[in-house]
């Protein structure tokens, strides 16, 4: 499960992560509303929790636009104790649930855990391939040349958004923010380590064949996957 948190007080936004990453999920962080509309237009969430109050753009607004453009990711929405009507205002913008702070985190695991319970009407494409690379986002699984290959977790994620985004160069910081939750957290290591985790697996997976699919390194950039057109 792949949860993004819209949560502009950073303390509390790191306490749900870790505590939501210790409950098994993934977890993204985003502390502005327009960034998090963003992410969440970009990337096939399992679930939000919105904050009603954030710089840029309030909560409402951001869920409001994501359910205008065809988007029905399960959201939670944030609000302050007693603001009833933000809660009102918030459903009807199109949340499923919302929390009043503070909240216990074992209240919001629950509700999360009951939206996402609940059939997913994503207009998102589920199946992305590129190459013999085939990606399953419901299944969590990827096959290459028609044989299943096993991806940690980050793997999936980093081949995941370098399919969605096919072409681009996407920075470190950018795939630190989006796949760890957080730029703060990692270092350029972790994430030199799992592209290469990735690399070597899809190398693997060509079994000797002509690759089809790279990931391309931009020195001092990031990274970029690129398609390889067969010669024959
Ligand atoms: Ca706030």
């Amino acid at each position: 499960m792949w949860v993004l948190i819209v949560e502009d007080e950073i303390r509390l936004a790191d306490l749900i992560r870790r505590g939501l990453e210790a409950e098994g999920f993934s977890v993204a962080v985003s502390h502005d509303g327009v960034e998090g509309e963003e992410l969440a237009a970009l990337n096939r969430y399992d679930a939000l929790i919105v904050d009603w109050r954030l710089p840029k753009q309030d909560g409402r607004t951001l869920i409001k636009n994501l359910r205008a453009a065809g988007n029905q990711v399960p959201a939670i929405m944030l609000t302050a104790l007693g603001d009833v009507e933000h809660r009102v205002a918030g459903l009807e913008a199109g949340a499923d649930d919302y929390l009043p702070k503070p909240f216990s985190f074992e209240e919001l695991v629950a509700r999360l855990r009951a939206v996402t319970r609940r059939p997913p009407i994503a207009e998102f494409d589920h199946i992305l391939t590129a190459g013999s690379v085939v990606v399953n986002c419901d299944r969590r699984s990827v096959e290459i040349s028609g044989e299943p290959e096993f991806l940690r977790p980050k793997e999936f994620a980093l081949l995941e958004m370098l399919l969605r985004r096919r072409g681009d160069v996407i920075s470190r910081s950018v795939l630190a923010e989006r796949i760890w939750g957080s730029a703060l957290y990692v270092t350029d290591n972790v994430i030199d380590v799992t592209v290469s985790g990735l690399r070597s697996k899809l190398n693997a997976g060509f079994k000797g064949t002509t690759p089809d699919l790279e990931i391309v390194t931009v020195r001092g950039v990031g990274y970029s996957l690129r398609e390889i057109e067969k010669t024959s």
